[in-house]
């Protein structure tokens, strides 16, 4: 059976690899064999000594993914220096907290932009070489409990994960037949640059643990498995659902 979870020869790209969950999301599929390109707008320095620490190779890749012209050049590079894609995570992204009332233009589009239009293109980019070379290919959104909740002060937020849950549902409809696995995690409260805003509110911060069945937030050490299950053969049948790893949250 494990050898079903195995990732050995294959090459995954993951956004937002800096840092948080898509570092460790990197670094969990090194562990299980992968080779890995790092993208985002940071230097990569961090994950690119964990993943050569544990013998695979990492092409670290800078882009800013609020651009979308830069993402066919950006597969295409990845491609040339470290071989066929056979797995994207689509790690990147961000948050802009305020009241709805308030809420500006700017904050609605740089949000859709990284969480939600860069991710279409960037899967288009990369199922176009899957499809051309009739590649099996596997394709992870990272989605959020603001894909099933509505959440407050977070407007753009909550419209890019929903519309990510869905985007999700459609590709998997679109390219399941091509060979290409469309799925997303839904992370709950992990310790992240994301929820650090959270985390210093101790109102907000206690009343978010006192819902959490596990009893903690979540490390990001905790969401690789459900990337590695997800990237893997063990998955080779599941398409289109939206894994939550919170804790239970969505339970209560
Ligand atoms: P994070 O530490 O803020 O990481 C976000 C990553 O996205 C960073 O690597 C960031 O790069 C990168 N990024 C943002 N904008 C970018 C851009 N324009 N171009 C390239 N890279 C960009 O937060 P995280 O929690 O690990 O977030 C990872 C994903 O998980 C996000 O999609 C987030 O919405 C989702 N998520 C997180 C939680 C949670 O509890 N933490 C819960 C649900 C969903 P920089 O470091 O350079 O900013």
């Amino acid at each position: 059976m494990s050898a079903n979870f195995s990732l050995a020869g294959r090459t995954a790209l993951v956004t937002g690899a800096n840092t948080g969950l898509g570092q460790a999301i990197a670094i969990a599929l090194a562990e299980a064999g992968a080779s890995i390109v790092a993208v985002g707008r940071s230097p990569m320095d961090e994950t690119a000594a964990a993943i050569t620490g544990l013998g695979r190779s990492c092409l670290s890749l800078k882009a800013d993914l609020g651009d979308i012209a830069v993402l066919e050049p950006l597969v295409a590079e990845a491609s040339a220096k470290a071989g066929a894609i056979d797995i994207l995570v689509n790690n990147a992204g961000i948050i802009r907290r305020a009241d709805a009332l308030e809420f500006t233009e700017k904050d609605w589009d740089d949000v859709m932009d990284v969480n939600l239009k860069s991710v279409f293109f960037l899967s288009q980019a990369v199922a176009k070489r899957m499809v051309a070379d009739e590649r099996k290919g596997r394709i992870i959104n990272i989605a959020s409990l603001l894909s099933f909740q509505g959440g407050i002060r977070i407007p753009s937020y909550t419209a890019s994960k929903s519309g990510l849950a869905g985007l999700t549902r459609l590709l998997a409809c679109e390219w399941a037949a091509k060979g290409i696995n469309v799925n997303a995690i839904a992370p709950g409260y992990f310790v992240t640059n994301n929820t650090a805003a959270l985390r210093a509110d101790p109102a907000r911060s206690e009343a978010i643990l006192a819902r959490i069945p596990a009893g903690h937030w979540g490390d990001p050490k905790e969401i690789g498995g459900a990337a590695v299950f997800l990237a893997s053969d063990a998955a080779s049948y599941v398409h289109g659902t939206v894994l939550t790893v919170d804790g239970g949250w969505l339970a209560r």
